[in-house]
């Protein structure tokens, strides 16, 4: 299964995440939440870094803390992720990943568009806003963070303007990415959709 990449993009709390853990302890694969490179760059940025020289600086590390879930660091990494320098530097270690033998999934914005164009399977998880807002309500307000509902929506809607309008790598469908709403799907129901789609296509 060496090189076969799974590519998931999808906007902010779109269910990406939840199908990308799936699908890879399904099939045994490595999985890579590329939100977490942007959102390590941008707690670096918040504790007065620079951003580009931050995305260069970055290890593995810095991927693991829980601090990155915080709405404050989401809105700052959809900041830092318009700065082509910092981009440009995130990109070699995600390619590597995605190269790594055994199988990977990638889930992000610009996963099947950019980083990795020649995945053999590309999945756009997408959700009404609303829907995507309460599921974020719901996590943020469950670890105990002091948000209201109306907040967690102008942050979502706010962070995918800026997502899908920025100059470089903008959330969008890839031509040959298969489209998977999950307004109305239950988890079990998107990840069997997802499973199947990347079932059919493992040699
Ligand atoms: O996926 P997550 O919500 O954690 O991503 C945080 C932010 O990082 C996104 O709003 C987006 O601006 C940026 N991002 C990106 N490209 C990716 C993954 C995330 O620009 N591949």
């Amino acid at each position: 299964m060496n090189g076969f990449t799974v590519a998931i993009d999808g906007p902010a709390a779109s269910g990406k995440g939840t199908i990308s853990k799936a699908v890879a302890a399904h099939f045994g694969f490595a999985h890579l939440d590329t939100g977490l490179l942007y959102r390590a760059v941008a707690a670096k940025v918040l504790a007065g870094a620079d951003p580009a020289a931050a995305a260069r600086a970055l290890v593995t590390d810095d991927l693991e803390s829980d601090a990155l879930r915080t709405p404050e660091v989401a809105q700052k990494s959809s900041q830092v992720a318009v700065i082509p320098q910092v981009r440009a530097a995130l990109v070699d270690f995600q390619r590597s990943f995605a190269a790594r033998a055994g199988g990977a999934v990638l889930d992000g914005r610009d996963i099947g568009t950019v980083i990795c164009p020649d995945a053999q399977v590309k999945l756009f998880v997408t959700a009404n806003a609303q829907v995507r807002a309460r599921r974020r309500f719901k996590e943020l307000s469950g670890k105990g963070m002091d948000v209201t509902f109306e907040d967690v929506l102008a942050d979502v809607k706010a962070r995918d303007a800026r997502d899908r309008d920025r100059a470089e790598a903008p959330l969008k469908l890839a031509e040959d990415a298969v489209e998977i709403d999950t307004s109305a799907l239950s988890i079990a129901d998107a990840v069997a959709t997802s499973v199947a789609l990347i079932g059919g296509r493992m040699p």
